[in-house]
């Protein structure tokens, strides 16, 4: 679109949501918080931050954006869903509450809080597929893929376990990329969705 600057949503009803829109701006991408379906009017893609997904799930109901939302996933909007955001993006989601709900646009089995609580938050360097220096994750009581399906591509494992993987215009972490000062995972989601060329 000459000249017009791409504008990522990102979701605002919960949760790690002002360290997105930094890291966002960072890449060169306008950002709008978003919490009324209204605001998922004309956006270019849309970040669910990490938080806490039942808390996240029953507001996306109060707030009448589920609905909506999960229309323009199923359309194609391109979506990068981080920890609790990761959750909301799978398939299946295990030791989720009974009542949880989820978009079901990448075809990943999820077990939310998975690490265990002894070690409930940690951080460690991740090969990326594709870069060229690790990056450095923080995991925060993060969700732990249990299955992916075949159209899933991983882009980075943890001792063996999925952390970053895709499927169509989703792309989802287990861990943080916002709270570190690298934006090279928010840019890998701009550029191969086509948001930025
Ligand atoms: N355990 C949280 C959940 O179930 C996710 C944690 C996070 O996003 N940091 O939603």
């Amino acid at each position: 679109m000459g000249g017009v600057q791409p504008v990522v949503g990102v979701l605002a009803l919960q949760g790690a949501f002002a360290a997105h829109e930094r890291a966002l701006a960072q890449v060169g991408v306008a950002t709008r918080q978003v919490r009324v379906p209204a605001q998922l009017d004309g956006l270019d893609g849309l970040v669910m931050p990490g938080g806490e997904s039942t808390t996240m799930s029953r507001l996306l109901h109060t707030s009448g954006l589920f609905d909506p939302l999960q229309a323009a996933l199923r359309d194609g909007l391109p979506v990068f869903g981080t920890c609790a955001g990761m959750i909301l993006l799978a398939t299946t989601v295990l030791d989720g509450r009974p009542d949880q709900r989820s978009f079901a646009v990448i075809d990943i089995a999820v077990r939310r809080n998975g690490y265990g609580r002894q070690i409930d938050s940690f951080e460690t360097e991740l090969d990326v597929a594709g870069e060229d220096r690790p990056f450095h994750a923080v995991f925060i009581r993060a969700p732990k893929v249990e299955s992916i399906g075949p159209a899933v591509e991983v882009l980075a494992e943890h001792e063996g376990v999925p952390v970053l993987a895709r499927e169509g215009a989703a792309l989802v972490a287990s861990f943080h990329p916002e709270l570190t000062d690298d934006a090279r995972l928010h840019r890998l989601f701009v550029h191969q969705t086509g948001i930025l060329k």
